[in-house]
């Protein structure tokens, strides 16, 4: 089909030249692109879409009431009137480039799906309490391209999802952020099926969030072409970013095994499955979480093997 293809390559050209052509000469504009192609490169993008092809909602576990940790963040913005979808009368689909509950949900299942991606794993419970007890949301709302210095906790109080509430789009960035992002997607996707479609809404409207984030921390009501450029910036950033240390530890309350030894090694307060990369005895570490390992016959160290932390 080498004629499909060469068909691909010359739209991905146009656009890529019309795009050029009207927004070179913002500033950042080149950068954010160097930035895409880097995470290319790095076949970032590539193992991210494979979460996606391989997501299973992990909250699809039994007995769920219990087992779902509830997020600061999002009870204050249901607090500050943002409601879930279920809860507003006549709900009508919600245009993608306003912030509303689900968008702030939906960042969320981005950082689970991140977390999974630095992991190298799929999620498990302990994972979710320590993604979402973390300040993480929040550091990266109120802090952007500098969330992993920011702390959270404190900045986010009422006014910022009162705010966040009142920003409206410029026109111009608007039109700047659509045909952005069809660059990026185009760039990516040959074809767009359901993965490839969550897969690029799901990174939209965290995107729109961040830009939203971004005019409410310059103190403005407009979101111009440079929110943009920083929402992307972030976004960019937190991707390339090993958030793995950004979770919150004290729920790992479980046990990691050597899947060689069977060693046991319960984790101490303050210590993540992922700060161990190996056993003594070379095998490789799973973790169990703590309602697992009731059930396993705990060996306590029998064989004085120990566990090394990872760089
Ligand atoms: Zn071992």
């Amino acid at each position: 089909m080498v004629g499909e293809y060469n068909n691909r390559e010359q739209d991905l050209k146009t656009i890529y030249q019309e795009f050029i052509n009207e927004f070179n000469h913002i500033f950042g504009v080149m950068g954010i692109l160097k930035q895409f192609i880097y995470l290319w490169d790095e076949n970032i993008w590539e193992s991210l879409f494979n979460v996606y092809v391989k997501w299973k909602n992990p909250f699809n576990i039994p007995d769920p009431p219990s087992t779902i940790p509830v997020s600061l963040l999002l009870a204050q913005a249901i607090r500050n009137g943002i409601q879930p979808r279920e809860l507003i009368d006549d709900y009508q689909d919600s245009n993608v480039y306003l912030v509303d509950y689900e968008t702030f949900h939906n960042l969320h299942i981005f950082l689970e799906k991140l977390y999974s991606l630095h992991l190298g794993r799929e999620l498990v419970e302990d994972d979710l309490w320590a993604l979402h007890k973390s300040d993480l949301p929040e550091r990266v709302l109120g802090g952007l391209e500098v969330f992993d210095i920011f702390k959270g906790n404190l900045f986010l109080g009422d006014d910022f999802f009162q705010q966040i509430k009142s920003v409206i789009w410029d026109e111009e960035a608007l039109i700047f952020c659509k045909k952005l992002q069809n660059l990026l997607m185009t760039f990516l996707f040959e074809n767009k099926n359901g993965n490839e479609t969550i897969f690029s809404q799901e990174l939209e409207k965290v995107v729109v969030l961040l830009a939203h984030c971004s005019a409410v921390s310059s103190d403005s009501q407009y979101i111009i072409i440079g929110n943009v450029v920083r929402a992307y910036n972030a976004l960019f950033k937190i991707i390339n970013t090993d958030i793995t240390h950004l979770v919150n530890k004290k729920y790992y309350t479980g046990f990691l095994i050597c899947k060689d030894c069977n060693e046991f090694y319960p984790l101490l307060e303050n210590e993540s499955p992922h700060d161990f990369s190996h056993c003594s005895c070379g095998g490789g570490l799973e973790y169990l979480s703590s309602e697992n390992s009731n059930n396993s016959n705990n060996s306590n160290n029998s064989n004085n093997n120990q566990i090394f932390k990872g760089d």
